[in-house]
């Protein structure tokens, strides 16, 4: 992460002087442009940092409560509410923290089921498994690799509680058809929307069409804190079970409001708040979000046009957006022919300092996956582009140059294997 100590001093809020982070200016100085040109190497993904992240963990600090739930969280709840339109925002300590919690709250008994693609990150159905229930495989679309809404309807039984799509690369899926499907046999829909911060369906927010939805601010994320996320809870229904899990099972919550009038144990929680110093990091993101966004579509935009020739002549399949999504950019991936090919072009972009990477390993053929059902998991689509997917670097100070430079290696490594 680019980090720097320059800049003016400030008078924080209660008096003592403290230091501005650098700014993109320094960060320019510091990296990027010359050696994303040259033979520098091109890291897979760095966390950015607008400048005010110190300035207000400086604050957090002068305000003498770095625990949770003071200034900064609640301004980070109120951003997102705000902005998304999500019912009420409960910042917690990680997307996965989300996901534990939204299960949680649909209340599984032993041998309830909920769907989940397989072609996800491990805390989508560890989170089922945590909460009692068991996780069932769906394949994937190939177009969007979001889960396929058809596999999802065959996989319905009397046990399905709930329905718990993510949305790959910040593309949404296909949420009109998961709700109606929720709807038909009265099942909770959560949204894993880790990748999917300031994008939307339909003109919705990701995140705030389920009852209930997940964000991550992971450092690999598009807007970061290090480890944190957020759990919008959209079903007015489900708030005040949210806090009090939330809050250790207590009722502490109510008891500030003066709704109680003492906090006591009343559930089955955890600590799930993250410390405010993470928050006032994450605000600074949030303040910038708009300018993030920007840079991240035009390099996705750029790596799109550089491509496209070699789409046309076959060599590769790139993503689709469909028409109906406002995708916020966070992967730029490439499909290879097939397996051998991807291992070939990381290795290659490798060895010119350009570091590419695979995505998921599929979880129904994972170790602890086989050990949900003695029947072998059949999902060819998930099992195909799993071999054959490859993420580009994609970060806010990539350069123009280095794009070119991404994609001018592709080019030479499928030219070359014709
Ligand atoms: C990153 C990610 C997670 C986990 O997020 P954390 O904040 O690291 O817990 C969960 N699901 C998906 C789809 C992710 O991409």
């Amino acid at each position: 992460m680019t980090t720097g100590e320059s800049g003016a001093d400030e008078r924080g809020p209660s008096g003592p002087p403290v230091v501005i982070g650098a700014g993109p200016a320094l960060q320019a100085a510091l990296g990027g442009t010359a050696a994303e040109a040259g033979a520098g190497r091109i890291p897979f993904n760095k966390p950015y940092l607008t400048g005010r992240e110190l300035y207000n963990i400086a604050r957090a600090v002068s305000f003498e409560n770095i625990a949770g739930d003071g200034y900064f969280t609640q301004e980070c709840s109120r951003f997102l509410e705000t902005r998304f339109d999500v019912g009420r925002a409960l910042m917690v300590t990680s997307c996965t923290a989300a996901l534990e919690m939204a299960v949680m709250l649909c209340d599984l008994q032993p041998g309830d089921e909920i769907i989940v693609p397989s072609f996800t990150f491990v805390s989508t159905a560890s989170a089922v498994i945590r909460a009692g229930g068991t996780p069932v495989f769906a394949d994937i679309r190939p177009e969007t690799l979001n889960i396929d809404v058809d596999h999802v309807e065959q996989l319905i039984t009397d046990r399905t509680r709930a329905l718990l799509p993510i949305h790959y690369a910040g593309v949404g899926c296909e949420m009109d058809r998961v709700m109606a499907l929720a709807d038909a046999y009265d099942l909770v829909v959560i949204e894993d929307a880790a990748q999917g911060v300031n994008a939307a369906y339909r003109g919705q927010a990701l995140g705030s069409i389920a009852q209930l939805g997940c964000y991550s601010f992971h450092e690999t994320k598009n807007f970061v804190c290090g480890e944190g996320g957020a759990l919008a809870v959209n079903d007015p229904a489900l708030i005040e079970r949210a806090e009090i899990l939330r809050d250790k099972g207590t009722n502490r919550r109510q008891f500030w409001r003066g709704e109680v009038d003492k906090y006591t144990w009343v559930d089955l929680g955890s600590s799930f708040a993250p410390s405010e110093i993470s928050c006032a990091f994450l605000l600074a993101q949030f303040e910038a979000m708009d300018s993030m966004q920007d840079r991240r579509d035009q390099l996705w935009t750029a790596y799109l046009d550089r491509l496209k020739p070699l789409e046309a002549d076959g060599a590769v399949t790139l993503p689709t957006v469909p028409a109906d999504c406002r995708s916020n950019s966070h992967i730029f991936y490439v499909l290879m022919p097939d397996g051998r090919s991807r291992d070939g072009l990381i290795a290659d972009l490798a060895e010119q300092n350009i570091h590419a990477t695979f995505h998921y390993v599929p979880l129904h053929s994972s170790p602890m996956g086989r050990q949900l059902t003695p029947d072998p998991v059949e999902l060819p689509v998930t099992d195909d582009i799993a071999a054959r997917l490859v993420r580009l670097p994609m970060y806010y100070e990539l350069s123009e140059d280095g794009v070119d430079r991404v994609c001018s290696a592709v080019t030479a490594f499928c030219a070359a294997r014709r």
